[in-house]
């Protein structure tokens, strides 16, 4: 694909994030493998006001080209990379249902069959730590095993997809189970549906495509 393209799709995401309303702020970040490194959103800069020369590139050991700061997550975003090979692009975000689940350390159970849609039978809460920090990626990488999808705990959401508008639909399906997991709450803690349901969900998606 032209740079040119890839910066473009990129940006055109991370303005996704707000106009779905999984943003905060200049909080959250977005990144897209390119060639043996990774384009991700510079730090502390609205998307509104980000243009394509403001994204950053990085090689694997961090290294930047650009005259941005890049995001303060790329560690996390490339340790990501590093360790799930089949992850093409990764979005961060502190979308309000997941960061109040996550403000909770609570993870999602099975209360809805699309839980699988992040690959398995729950969607985890990543243990607290300090944004930017290598702790904060171990904790991401060990609550994404077998997973595409986290909570952060105390903090927000991470999930990873193969290009940028799978990441992006994954983080809007992952925030509405937040919100719908709930709303549910008000009434009562949900019942879940049993592994071997949810077994033949996974099974069912791995076909589920157009
Ligand atoms: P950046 O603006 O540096 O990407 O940081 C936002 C954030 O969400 C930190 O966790
Ligand atoms: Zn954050």
């Amino acid at each position: 694909m032209k740079k040119d393209t890839l910066r473009h799709q990129l940006l055109n995401t991370a303005r996704a994030m707000n106009s779905q309303g999984i943003n905060q702020g200049t909080s959250g970040n977005v990144s897209v493998r390119e060639d043996d490194g990774f384009l991700i959103t510079p730090s502390a800069l609205a998307y509104d006001q980000c243009r394509p020369e403001d994204l950053v590139w990085l090689d694997m050991e961090g290294k930047g080209q650009g005259k941005r700061k890049p995001s303060s997550e790329w560690r996390m975003h490339r340790d990501i990379y590093r360790h799930y090979p089949q992850a093409g692009a990764i979005l961060h975000a502190h979308s309000p249902y997941c960061t109040t689940l996550a403000c909770l350390e609570r993870p999602i159970p099975a209360f809805h069959y699309m839980v699988a849609m992040a690959g398995g039978d729950c969607i985890r809460c990543a243990p607290y730590a300090t944004f930017g920090t290598k702790a904060l990626s171990d904790a991401a990488i060990a609550a994404l095993q077998d997973r595409s999808a986290t909570l952060l705990g105390h903090h927000g959401m991470i999930c990873h997809a193969t290009d940028l508008a799978h990441v992006l639909a994954l983080a809007i399906e992952v925030e509405a189970l937040a919100r719908m997991y709930l709303q549910a709450l008000q009434v009562s803690e949900p019942p879940v549906l049993s592994p071997a349901a949810m077994a033949e969900v996974l099974e069912r998606f791995a076909d589920y495509k157009p």
